[in-house]
């Protein structure tokens, strides 16, 4: 595979993400793909995506993972509802992603992505060890099938998500980097957080967004923008990423599925500016 192939992230039923039709359209050779509703992630419908995915022209380089009953609403939502921090769902959760691991199997992807929530700030306490526990016991499941996770960035500080990373002691634990996020929840400079988990970033979104309001950050969300157009500095953000050595997809969020023309004219545009920026910065 070349490198930096242009990526997007895409929905069957679940999710925010483009449909098929766009990634055929757009001839875009890489997704990342939301996981389907629960009862649709069987053998025969993981076959019939890859007949798709064939005609398309492109592959699967990572499955996240979505669970009934998390909702992005607003930050506080967010924490309340997603990933395997919310103690009344994680064992619910935890059980969830390997049956995605499973369909992911299915599609000959190694990877599941995970948006594990806001990961607690006290390392002794016993709701953080028990994450670290759950988080191991997924990870030598996922070993065992040769396949790794990636955890997205946003919900805590680079800083923060090393220790995790450094506490959870796993060689198939890695990073999803998405710098929009950063911004969105105004947990740090997406710039300076890529250069910190770098050795990490095995994934990478390319999404952008403005900050909140300052006496808000963190609390409320900033604004998803069309690529380009928000704070991240898409420039400098594919000059770091050239920086630490990734040369995996560039992998494109939009996450306006209510206005779907709107979505796939804006992904067109990032495709364009991608590539722009990607033959300047590594040549040819
Ligand atoms: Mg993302």
């Amino acid at each position: 595979m070349e490198r930096w192939p242009i990526g997007v992230f895409t929905s069957l039923d679940a999710g925010l993400g483009v449909r098929m039709d766009v990634v055929s359209e757009l001839k875009i050779p890489t997704i990342h793909l939301h996981s389907p509703h629960q009862g649709a992630r069987d053998e025969q419908r993981a076959k019939e995506f890859l007949a798709q995915c064939e005609q398309a022209g492109t592959t699967v380089t990572c499955v996240f993972c979505g669970s009934e009953g998390e909702s992005y609403a607003d930050i506080e939502t967010t924490a309340r509802t997603v990933g395997l921090v919310p103690e009344e769902f994680r064992a619910a959760r935890a059980a969830d992603a390997r049956v995605t691991a499973q369909f992911a199997r299915y599609l000959g992807c190694d990877t599941l992505g995970m948006h594990i929530g806001f990961v607690p700030q006290d390392r002794e306490s016993e709701t953080y060890l028990d994450l670290v526990k759950v988080t191991q016991s997924l990870l030598d499941d996922l070993a065992e099938n040769g396949q790794k996770l990636h955890l997205e960035t946003g919900q805590e500080t680079a800083d923060h998500l090393l220790e995790f990373i450094s506490d959870v002691g796993r060689d198939n634990l890695f990073i999803n980097f998405d710098p929009a996020n950063m911004i969105l929840y105004g947990t740090g400079d997406p710039i300076e957080a890529l250069k910190k988990v770098g050795k990490y970033v095995k994934s990478v979104h390319c999404k952008d967004a403005t900050w909140a309001e300052e006496s808000v950050r963190g609390k409320e969300w900033g604004c998803e923008v069309p690529l380009g157009e928000g704070d991240v500095n898409m420039r400098l953000y594919l000059e770091t990423l050239k920086e630490i050595g990734y040369d995996g997809p560039l992998t494109i969020e939009r996450e306006i599925p209510e206005d779907r023309e709107k979505q796939k004219a804006d992904i067109s545009k990032a495709i364009t500016l991608l590539e722009q920026l990607r033959s300047e910065i590594l040549g040819g």
